[in-house]
């Protein structure tokens, strides 16, 4: 399984999955089953979406 990170913002448990084009997606870590290593539009939600903090990021 990937590695666990966390939001840099809101401290939320974190995986980043690879895209079919090839960026990185931090994903919801309940989102992700074992061994899921490509993001998924139809299974995982992009964290960027979720965190209450997104909103901050853009404004920069
Ligand atoms: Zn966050």
């Amino acid at each position: 399984m990937s590695k666990v990170n966390r939001c840099k913002s809101c401290g939320a448990m974190i995986i980043w999955l690879r895209t079919k084009s090839g960026k990185s997606m931090p994903v919801e870590y309940f989102e992700i089953n074992d061994n899921e290593v490509e993001f998924d539009i139809n299974k995982h939600t992009s964290h960027f979406a979720n965190c209450k903090y997104a909103q901050q990021h853009r404004r920069k």
